[in-house]
């Protein structure tokens, strides 16, 4: 028999072998029966006790959820407790049940539809959004009425999830004891799902295609390979086998790894290279700090202004980035201020359509167009900062004066802090993130107004090959291999060091493992990278010399295209080490 590889993106590394459960595609049976009269209050106290039961279901998932991904992620479950403490929503369903003599299932059935409905015609982007919530409210009062059984209920020790995509509810409910992966049809590398599964530390596959969905079934076996971005079906015996030992050279090379989480990483000739994590919430630092961060190399802070009705206030977020500077201690926190926009949406900001949202209405372009949330933003890090290590990066600069009214934004804050007698780190160091080739052409320019830079590179491959790090019909040519971009990000290198400050780099680019040598070659003195990935970077570190790597980087920045690079690269890599 033939195995059914089919290929996604890898967004969380690990390769596991379990059993299907197909979560979100199964439309739910409604009994639209009329009831007799006597039936009424029958079906009125099963929609009471589902009431009940579903309110105190919700609880116990907002906490759950706020002790594993931190209190912003909870938040969503407040929104879904509203819902159904409406007193208009249970009107409605009970008058179904009085008048139409419905089923509490199909009375709630109906009414959740027609809510839906006229969310739909408010034409209202924020009330659009929480169509999802309330659908979801309504299919768990269902499952409720009928007697089903909760997905996480249903569970069983080594299964994989396959979804089309899956809420943050499906997420915070899953037992992580139990669910080995995550498969979804839709996502990113920054979808919640792939977040969360990245912060749980477990494989995760996503943009499968719609269609895989119809072709699995639940109880399948499935081998799911979160590193190579590769999901099979029903695997044959061959399959397997070379899979297990693949899981097992995994777990050999894991172990081995261990022993850099005590360790620095430094190179043969004695050069430290920094390795820092990238985090999106508080439990994410626990994960990096664990693997032996050096500290934080990206705090993508816009996570915390995810999942809830508005932006997060200075106190909220001043709470949280202090949490955060004083758990890493004495290393280095750099935190991102906001970057939506893009493939990042905030509902409650009610960012327009647009043609090109990458091109568009992002990152500081927002902030430096609605000042109210940015100084709260500003003000909050500011104060943190007072408490431990914290600097503070400007994403998706493109032009000097963007950094510069950043910089004017953040001298007016720090000037209202003082007259209110609030305390700061008035000597924070401000850092620019380098994604876009305006900002690589203008280093020299940005770093005599900047202490340090990060380089981006997730956006700064698509800004330069014109490729959208989203579409899954180009990502083949979303590689950190083409010359264009490793002569671009040398070039960064090299003008900060000749401007005398530093610089890291926190894009994906960073934990490519046959990339290191060049890395090193080309000087960077930082890299930054999801937690899954510090080990083996530190380790790719020891095994090279500087001397070395910088004749690699030569001789790197001769050839000219991605395919030579790339070759050349995994060509040393297997030689030498
Ligand atoms: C990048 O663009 O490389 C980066 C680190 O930022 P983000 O992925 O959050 O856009
Ligand atoms: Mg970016």
């Amino acid at each position: 028999m033939e195995s059914d590889f089919v290929d996604g993106i890898a967004v969380s590394p690990g390769i596991t072998i379990g059993k299907v459960y197909l979560i979100n595609n199964q439309k739910q049976e409604i009994d639209k029966s009329r009831i007799a009269e006597d039936e009424i209050q029958a079906e009125l106290n099963k929609l009471s006790k589902a009431l009940s039961q579903a309110e105190k279901s919700l609880h116990n998932i907002k906490k759950q959820t706020e002790e594993r991904f931190g209190p912003e992620k909870a938040e969503i479950f407040e929104a879904h407790l509203m819902f159904l403490e409406d007193p208009e929503f249970i009107t409605a369903i009970e008058e179904e049940i009085k008048e139409n003599r419905l089923r509490a299932e199909a009375a709630v059935s109906k009414v959740v539809d027609q809510y839906v409905q006229l969310m739909t015609q408010l034409d209202d982007e924020y009330i659009l959004a929480r169509q999802a919530d309330f659908k979801d409210v309504g299919g768990r009062l269902i499952k409720i009425i009928k007697g089903e059984k909760s997905n996480s209920q249903k569970i069983s020790p080594n299964t994989i999830i396959v979804a089309k995509d899956l809420t943050p509810s499906d997420t915070a409910q899953l037992d992580s004891e139990k669910v080995l992966a995550f498969v979804t049809a839709e996502g990113s590398r920054t979808s919640h799902t792939s977040i969360m599964a990245r912060s749980l530390g477990i494989p995760a596959v996503v943009g499968i295609g719609i269609e895989l969905l119809e072709r699995v079934k639940n109880g399948q076996e499935v081998i799911v390979d979160g590193t190579d971005g590769k999901v099979i079906i029903e695997p044959a015996q061959d399959t397997i086998k070379h899979y297990q030992n693949k899981i097992e050279k995994q777990q050999q090379e894991l172990e081995r790894k261990r022993k850099f989480v005590h360790k620095k990483a430094v190179t043969i000739d004695g050069f430290e290279i920094k390795v820092a994590g990238n985090i999106g919430n508080l439990s994410d630092l626990d994960v990096v700090l664990e693997q032996g961060a050096d500290g934080v190399g990206l705090f993508r802070t816009e996570f915390l202004y995810m999942d809830r009705e508005q932006s997060p206030s200075e106190e909220e977020q001043f709470e949280v980035y202090k949490d955060v500077t004083i758990k890493a201690g004495d290393k280095p926190v750099i935190i991102r201020t906001l970057d939506i926009g893009g493939d990042k949406e905030l509902s409650y900001m009610k960012l327009p359509d647009e043609l090109n949202p990458f091109l568009g209405y992002r990152a500081i372009r927002i902030c430096l167009d609605r000042p109210n949330i940015f100084k709260a933003q500003l003000k909050a890090i500011l104060r943190a900062a007072n408490y431990g290590q914290i600097k503070i990066m400007f994403p998706m600069i493109a032009a000097l004066e963007e950094l510069s009214k950043a910089k004017q934004q953040l001298d007016l804050c720090k000037e209202e802090l003082k007259v209110v007698g609030k305390e700061y780190n008035p000597n924070i160091e401000v850092g620019v993130m380098i994604e876009t080739p305006a900002a690589v052409m203008i280093a020299e320019e940005l770093a005599r107004e900047a202490d340090f830079f990060s380089i981006g590179t997730n956006d700064l491959i698509q800004y330069t090959i014109a490729v959208d790090r989203t579409n899954k019909k180009v990502s083949a040519m979303h590689s950190p291999y083409h010359p264009s971009v490793l002569r671009l990000i040398n070039k960064v290198v090299k003008t900060a060091h000749r401007q005398g400050i530093p610089v890291g780099m926190c894009g994906e680019a960073a934990s490519e493992e046959i990339l290191i040598p060049f890395l090193l070659g080309i000087g960077l003195g930082e890299l930054s990278m999801s937690a899954v990935s510090i080990l083996s970077v530190k380790e790719q570190i020891s095994k090279w010399s500087r001397k070395d790597a910088l004749l690699i980087a030569e001789k790197v920045l001769e050839l000219g295209s991605s395919k030579e690079i790339k070759d050349y690269l995994s060509e040393v890599i297997r030689k030498d080490r």
